[in-house]
């Protein structure tokens, strides 16, 4: 499938339906005022392929000696990115996106091959929102003033941005786009299993004929993200990731006046009325916590059904369960692709575990699982109650959780009772049900007969242990903004 022409670069032939070819580099070096600079210690970590173990690529491990390099070319670059004209701002942002426009193909099928994302998620998702996020965030480079009527807006200077491994590039689009139109320079580490979009992007940034300094990207592991979070020339952390070191970010920066956006883990309660649509709802139930095989901070994970029509709504869920199609990721027909990690993987077993240790009932519908690679069949847990750990925890797996309800107070309480507050989805066939329950959820988004829909003009964050800040939409400026 692989072959090296010899200048150090992978081809690949990969998805049967691809027509492009796919450059990988053997090896990636860190990208620094629009270069790549070797790491200082030299050392380099492997980026695997999760669907069959296979080394893509060596990535550049960075330390605090290159965390410091890579800021220092970010602030040297600040004072003349801030005072561009905005509306040049806005021109390279328009570039970055035609460019991932133009590269689509490419990048879908690296982020797949990277990440064990099901190949029709990333072409249809997760690259066609991350240059919808620039084209929209580039809109609003000249229009800040519009945004925030009699106010002084100025941005706050180098922004630090961390990023995890279940959606890279999006990530990364919901990251830069908006640093950089509000005149922000940045140094964005990519998740350690997930690096090579990002570093793809680094290319796409050369291509756009970016100043250099403004956009510098660092790979390595959390230690290198820690390293960016406590460096004293950095203004903004914005960290997407897990709630514990969202926590422990929180502890770094209290006290340094340093800004941040902390978009961490979920539980979301997916609600599904007598009166909804069934067929429309399970496939909603689907969607809600099988999509990128659960790796979603927002997924609905905890089902809650009306009693009247659970055995109905289970019956069709377990049905609809059997026709998913588990696999090779580039397969377009692929619903269900790999576990990004052999980490993430324990985790997930840990907690199927748990639940059959609890009692509770576990439906698996019977599928080939490759022998290579990391993978974790669909699963359903029944009988769970609120005090049940698979409940209470983000599994961040295709792992989901059923209870019942009778009334909607009873289903608020119970929805809203989790540490949680990042997501929610309702299924009802009454308007009037809607606006009382979204009235009363604590969560940042709550889809109503829909579920996992993204969209750059629409704020994204949480309440409570989800963290704070909103990304996307006008609320996202704000985050990277001094307004006064
Ligand atoms: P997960 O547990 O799901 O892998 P993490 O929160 O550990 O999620 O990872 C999200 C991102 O945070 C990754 O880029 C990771 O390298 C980074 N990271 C991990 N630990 C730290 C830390 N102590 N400080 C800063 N960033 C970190």
């Amino acid at each position: 499938m692989a072959k090296d022409n010899k200048k150090g670069i992978f081809e690949y032939s990969a998805a049967p339906e691809s027509t492009g070819h796919i450059s990988i580099k053997e090896q990636y070096d860190l990208f620094i005022n629009n270069q790549w600079v070797k790491p200082q210690q030299g050392k380099y970590f492997d980026s695997i392929n999760p669907s069959n173990e296979n080394k893509l690529a060596s990535v550049a491990r960075a330390n605090d000696k290159d965390v410091d390099k890579a800021v220092k070319a970010a602030r040297k670059a600040f004072p003349t990115w801030a005072k561009l004209p905005a509306k040049e701002r806005g021109k390279y942002l328009y570039r970055i996106a035609r460019i991932i426009q133009e590269k689509s193909r490419e990048f879908a099928v690296i982020e797949s091959m990277d990440g064990g994302k099901p190949i029709r998620e990333s072409r249809d998702v997760d690259i066609p929102l991350a240059a919808a996020h620039f084209f929209y965030l580039g809109g609003w480079a000249d229009k800040l003033e519009y945004a925030f009527p009699g106010q002084n807006v100025e941005p706050l200077g180098v922004a630090g941005q961390i990023i995890p491994w279940n959606f890279p590039l999006l990530m990364a689009a919901w990251k830069l786009a908006p640093a950089l139109a509000c005149g922000n320079t940045v140094v964005l580490k990519p998740a350690e299993t997930t690096s090579l979009t990002a570093l793809k992007l680094a290319e796409v940034i050369q291509e756009a004929e970016l100043p250099e300094g403004v956009v510098n990207i660092v790979t390595g592991e959390g230690d290198t993200g820690a390293a960016l979070v406590n460096h004293p020339d950095v203004n903004k952390i914005a960290f997407t990731g897990s709630t514990d070191v969202g926590k422990l970010i929180q502890r770094s920066i209290a006290g340094t006046g340093k800004k941040a956006t902390l978009e961490l883990g979920g539980k979301a309660a997916n609600i599904i009325f007598e009166d909804a649509a069934i067929n429309q709802a399970v496939e909603g139930i689907i969607n809600g916590i099988y999509f990128n095989q659960g790796h979603v901070c927002c997924a609905g994970s905890r089902l809650f059904v009306q009693e009247s029509v659970v055995d109905e709504v289970i019956l069709k869920l377990k049905q609809r369960m059997g026709n998913l199609v588990l696999g090779d990721p580039l397969d377009k027909n692929t619903d269900i692709g790999a576990i990004n990690s052999k980490g993430q993987l324990q985790t997930i077993k840990k907690y199927l575990e748990i639940g059959k240790k609890d009692g509770l009932e576990m439906f698996q519908p019977k599928l080939t699982i490759p022998k290579k690679g990391f993978w974790c069949a669909p699963t359903l847990f029944t009988g769970a109650a609120q005090s049940h750990q698979i409940v209470q925890e983000e599994i961040f797996g295709p792992v989901l959780a059923v209870q019942t309800f009778r009334t909607i107070e009873e289903v608020i309480q119970k929805a809203n009772n989790t540490p949680y507050g990042l997501s929610a989805g309702v299924w009802t066939d009454k308007g009037s049900k809607i606006f009382n329950l979204t009235s009363k959820m604590r969560a940042g988004v709550v889809w109503a007969n829909t579920y996992n829909k993204f969209d750059p003009t629409s704020p994204f964050g949480g309440y409570k242990e989800s963290g704070y800040g909103r990304e996307g939409g006008v609320h996202g400026l704000e985050a990277y903004l001094k307004l006064s």
